[in-house]
């Protein structure tokens, strides 16, 4: 078995519960992946009135019964309402999640929010209470309603990241921006945030890579929508999979090459850092390291540009000195002064992890040409 399935919270199941015999065997496909959080929705928000909102109290007792065969299976679903809440624990659900719709309005996270502060042992009953991003990429509304929640007394709230909703959503339903779930680990230290691909990629083809990146970013799990007959799903046909085939990305999954250096990057504010980060990690979706090669020789450009830049500058200011030089009858190769830089310049190269050989020739050259200019402005 993947030992991912052992450091990560790794929750599975349809976008909806469609029916008992959908339920029991999507439940024991998955099991039989070692999967041991199952997810359903029962109470759908729809964006637009019409669509199929899910079955509610019936589900609910699917998702009870199918479970008698999997006792170690967890049931997850999502909640809208404070009486969702009280029917999920009439029907021993582990964990619930707000989603998206819900997490943006402050009235309804309230109404939430106030049963947990009516009842302060009513969130012991679950294992975890998520709180998906909201809809718009603003970070205050996540951070607004897991703080109702825990200024209700809530002290198991974790985050759910599924991705932005923008107008002109290119290759994504809703666009990673990852560096908002990032911000969200910095802004609430210690709090978890597990990935949902299938709402962010909205096709199949993207489940994979993106549960590389969640993971190769350091996000603590995914959410993944699978169903025994995808292609049938009355919700979100197009993105959900096999359990197979998540059974399949599950044990594909790379490990960050370098952790340390994941750390360096998510620990800069740059968000083209993460971005690269996320990049030169993705392998999945790099075969053949194009993408890596390009993004890392851009940099390189840049850097190399910086260094020519900074010769140029220092070449500037020895041609001052020279003036100097002349002013006041100096000779222009003074030793003392020489041995000082250049063991100043050996001694920074070694301490950032450069050969100070290699130091000390470039700094030769760059010496010798600074010499040869001075030499021409005092001939002059
Ligand atoms: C879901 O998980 O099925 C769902 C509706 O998600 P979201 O709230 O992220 O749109
Ligand atoms: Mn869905």
């Amino acid at each position: 078995m993947n030992d991912i399935l052992q450091e990560k919270t790794i929750i599975a199941g349809p976008c909806s519960a469609e029916s008992l015999e959908q339920i029991q065997a999507t439940m024991s496909a998955l099991h039989e992946q070692g999967i041991k959080i199952f997810r359903a929705g029962v109470w759908k928000p729809r964006t637009r009135p019409g669509g199929f909102e899910g079955y509610g109290e019936q589900a609910l007792k699917w998702l009870y019964d199918a479970r008698q065969e999997f006792p170690d299976m967890k049931l997850a679903t999502e909640v809208a309402k404070p009486e969702h809440i009280d029917l999920c624990i009439k029907y021993g659900i582990d964990i619930i999640w707000i989603g998206a719709r819900t997490t943006a309005s402050p009235f309804a996270m309230q109404d939430i929010a106030d049963l947990f502060v009516k009842d302060p042992h009513l969130s012991e009953k679950f294992d975890t209470i998520y709180v998906k991003n909201p809809v718009n990429p603003d970070i205050e509304l996540w951070i607004g309603a897991i703080e109702r929640l825990q200024r209700a007394g809530v002290k198991n709230v974790e985050a759910i990241h599924r991705g932005f909703c923008l107008y002109d959503n290119s290759v994504y339903r809703n666009v990673p921006t990852w560096q908002i779930p990032i911000d969200l680990k910095k802004r609430i230290p210690g709090i978890k945030v597990i990935c949902d691909p299938s709402h962010i990629g909205g096709k199949r083809d993207l489940i994979a890579p993106l549960c590389q990146q969640a993971i190769a970013l350091g996000l603590d799990g995914l959410m993944v929508e699978c169903h025994c007959d995808p292609d049938k799903a009355l919700t979100d046909a197009k993105q959900q999979i096999l359990p197979e085939s998540f059974g399949y990305i599950l044990n594909s999954i790379k490990r960050p090459f370098d952790s340390t250096m994941v750390e360096t990057e998510l620990a800069s504010n740059d968000p083209s850092s993460i971005e690269e980060a996320v990049s030169m990690l993705t392998s999945v979706n790099d075969p053949d390291g194009k993408v890596a090669l390009k993004v890392l020789r851009d940099k390189i450009d840049k850097i190399d540009d910086n260094i020519i830049y900074g010769l140029a500058e220092r070449l500037k200011v020895c041609r001052n000195i020279a003036k100097v030089k002349v002013a006041h009858r100096l000779p222009v190769f003074q030793d003392k002064r020489y041995n000082e830089v250049l063991n100043k310049f050996k001694v920074r190269a070694g301490s950032v992890g450069l050969n100070e050989d290699l130091a000390e020739s470039i700094f030769n050259a760059i010496h010798e040409e600074s010499v040869r200019e001075q030499t021409e402005i005092i001939k002059s």
